[in-house]
């Protein structure tokens, strides 16, 4: 894809509504809907401008898209113009049998669940809520028993990592079909505290990259664009293009280049258009700016997909085209997006020309 043109995934925050409260919660949301989100006829025209993009896959996301009652209607027209549409509801009682079949009867293609630990001690704790472990495996159970793709999202910090591998086998027992492992940005209510050093993201890429050979489901990052290198870099080590490894590789690269603003577009409840959830500087508001144009001209997106303009190591890394860092945790942890990814242990060659 030529992601100067289009993204390969647009995320909407239908609201920043939700009845968890989770510690780590990039919108810091609360139980009450904004006043100022967009309407039904706002979602509207902004799904059809999506379109024009293509065939990106469209992500209703929030706080909890079920605090909006008109999510289904949204979920229909999005399905009914021809977008690939998943949703990443919250395990709240509001997720019931009804609303899962409702997802699916209205277009739903996959349901995003997340899932912060492989027991009820672990997640709830992060969820800030009792029960919410069970109600998000009921959801996982209940959407398997009616044929529903999901995907299990898990937010990797220093709380839960060790657990990972327990993680893994909820993941093959509900028969997602994808595990995506975000790592976290220091925003909203996260702790630094929480957060991996770089050494820490390779031991987890290990993790990764091994069960991804054999894992009945893909594995794949968000804001750890690296894992990209960590794969090249293993397979380069491993002299191979043995199956297991094409496997790892495939789920990777189907995402290889894209990061904040490159293949990406994140649209707040309000409409404001940002390169990415967690970078929170706006290019333009869909109530008033065209999505296509602030995305394909905005001075904004047009510099953080131009690599060249990266700077430190990953201005002169040989990974950048595929990796690039991510611009998120640059700008929450330096101020400046343009800056080299700090949890990020790879020293690129011309590093070692110019101090050697
Ligand atoms: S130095 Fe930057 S571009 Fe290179 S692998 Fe690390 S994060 Fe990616």
């Amino acid at each position: 894809m030529n992601f100067d043109q289009a993204p390969l995934l647009v995320i909407w925050e239908v609201t920043q509504a939700c009845d968890l409260a989770c510690v780590h919660c990039r919108a810091s949301a609360q139980p009450d809907r904004h006043p100022n989100e967009l309407t039904t006829e706002e979602g509207y025209r902004l799904l059809d401008q999506i379109r024009t993009f293509g065939d990106p896959l469209m992500v209703f996301t929030g706080g909890d898209p079920l605090k909006r009652p008109d999510i289904y209607s949204l979920i229909r027209y999005s399905a009914g113009i021809g977008l690939r549409t998943n949703v990443t509801p919250s395990a709240t009682p509001l997720l019931t049998a009804e609303a899962i079949e409702r997802f699916k009867e209205n277009g739903v293609n996959r349901m995003a669940i997340s899932l912060d630990g492989p027991d009820a001690a672990t997640h709830d704790d992060f969820r800030g809520i009792p029960g919410t472990f069970d109600r998000a495996m009921f959801a996982l159970r209940h959407a398997q028993k009616i044929g529903l793709d999901t995907q299990l999202q898990t937010t990797v910090t220093r709380r839960n990592m060790a657990k990972l591998p327990q993680v893994a086998e909820i993941a093959r027992e509900v028969g997602t079909k994808m595990w995506s492992l975000f790592f976290l940005i220091v925003t909203g209510r996260a702790a630094e505290a929480d957060d991996l050093q770089a050494e820490e993201y390779e031991q987890v890429f290990e993790f990764m990259y091994n069960l991804s050979k054999t894992a009945p489901f893909g594995i794949k990052t968000t804001e750890a664009m690296h894992y990209r290198r960590y794969v090249a870099q293993r397979m380069k080590d491993e002299h191979t293009t043995r199956p297991e490894s094409e496997n790892a590789r495939s789920v990777a690269w189907r995402t290889a280049g894209v990061s904040d603003g490159k293949g990406f577009v994140f649209v707040s409840h309000t409409g404001e258009i940002f390169p990415s959830g967690f970078l929170p500087i706006t290019a333009g508001n869909v109530l008033h700016d065209s999505l296509t144009d602030v995305y394909r001209n905005s001075e904004l997106f047009r510099s953080l997909r131009d690599t060249d303009l990266r700077e430190g190591k990953c201005g002169i890394c040989e990974y950048k085209k595929i990796c690039g860092g991510s611009r998120s945790r640059a700008y929450a942890l330096t101020g400046d997006y343009l800056a080299a990814d700090p949890r990020c242990v790879y020293q690129p060659h011309l590093v070692d020309a110019m101090v050697g």
